[in-house]
């Protein structure tokens, strides 16, 4: 990865470019940014300039031997480590998942963990980095480098290491052996125990502003400039959602057409459908029902934008505007802030590996009750 390939942070580029021109590269260290900002492919592009034979002032070089085999992610002195799904007594440590964890970053370095266990064909069960893993840290840190050069150990979402994991790596994440560099890079410091939180220096990564996401899809997708924009805005920071909705955003929308099928459904009370719709959406898997709530979330916010200006309806276009249309009225300022928080919260359950056939039953009933008394009132 190089830098040029990691979208925005341009100072914070150019401060560790600096630091290891310097020689002042600390033996620990945290790549903290929120899910989508683009740690993972920022931690790989400083990786890759250590190592790179012939350095710019810049960008490492892309092609000597060094950037190479850094990009296939097959460095001998590069290590990984990163959350597995147990199944048995097979697939507790990474270096097992090494092939699907090379291809998954290689395709996707900005890909997040929901993804991840998709990737490895389990979404629906947690993964973790055991303590069986920490141990063969430990141990492949106290071999000599085959190069000669760092040995560098990237441990990928340590928030998953379970507390005796944790407190097996604190001795080696203080005091390393020589010519050691181990990089966490995580989304969230507050599920790292404090003990690894102190013993790291941080390189925080600011969240990523829509002008950065949105110079992102234009390069990476040619996106239109207004719907990159437009997409940007409501993927929050998050340039892996950013690029999801990019991806949806054609004419086959999917999540347009579940969103659009479900309120017609509730509208109706149709419970039968609505049950049926359920079915539906429990397939889909972890990942793409994040996207869909997110997806929704999305269109809830337009609705109420247009309610107050329809050119407020900028993103949405053909089919999916004539149904805003009609549908926008039911979300109004009384009622708006419960749709919101049903989605969010909706969203927090995913996160948290809740039934997702309990979850939408659960809201498609709460949506009829809202639809219902906001038909009530435009009667009114
Ligand atoms: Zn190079």
């Amino acid at each position: 990865m190089l830098f040029k390939e990691v979208i925005g942070h341009k100072e914070l580029k150019a401060s560790l470019i600096q630091s290891i021109i310097d020689g002042r590269i600390s033996h620990a260290q945290l790549f903290l940014g929120s899910e989508g900002s683009g740690n993972l492919a920022l931690a790989l592009a400083y990786i890759q300039y250590i190592y790179c034979e012939n350095k710019g002032k810049q960008d490492a070089c892309g092609v000597c031997p060094s950037c190479r085999k850094i990009q296939q992610l097959s460095h001998p002195d590069l290590h990984f480590s990163f959350p597995v799904i147990k199944s048995g007594k097979e697939g507790e440590t990474a270096d097992e998942f090494i092939a699907e964890f090379r291809k998954a970053i290689i395709e996707d370095p900005y890909i997040n963990l929901l993804n991840w266990y998709e990737y490895l064909g389990n979404q629906n069960k947690q993964g973790i980095i055991s303590v069986k893993e920490s141990n063969h840290i430990i141990k492949k840190l106290s071999l000599k480098s085959f190069e000669g050069g760092f040995k560098c150990y990237l441990i990928w979402m340590p928030e998953n290491l379970n507390s005796a994991a944790a407190n097996k790596l604190l001795k080696t994440i203080e005091e390393p052996p020589d010519k050691t560099i181990i990089i966490l890079v995580a989304n969230d410091s507050e599920q790292i125990i404090p003990t690894i939180l102190s013993r790291t220096q941080l390189v925080k990564l600011a969240r990523l502003s829509n002008v950065e996401i949105a110079e992102g899809l234009i390069e990476a997708f040619e996106t239109e400039k207004q719907l990159a924009e437009n997409l940007a805005a409501m993927s929050e920071g998050n340039y892996f959602q950013a690029r999801n909705l990019a991806l949806n955003a054609g004419e086959n929308n999917e999540n347009f057409v579940f969103f659009r099928d479900w309120m017609r459904l509730c509208f109706k009370k149709n419970i039968k459908g609505v049950s049926n719709w359920v079915d539906d959406i429990s397939k889909i898997g972890r990942a793409q029902q994040k996207d869909f709530l997110k997806f929704a979330l999305h269109l809830l916010r337009q609705c109420a934008l247009s309610n107050y200006n329809v050119e407020g309806l900028i993103t949405i276009k053909g089919d999916e505007r004539v149904f805003m249309q009609n549908f926008a009225p039911y979300i109004n300022h009384l009622n708006f802030e419960d749709y919101i928080t049903l989605f969010s919260e909706a969203q927090s359950h995913i996160d948290r590996n809740a039934n997702a056939k309990i979850l939408f039953t659960d809201l498609s009933y709460q949506l009829l009750v809202l639809l219902k008394a906001a038909s009530d009132q435009l009667k009114k």
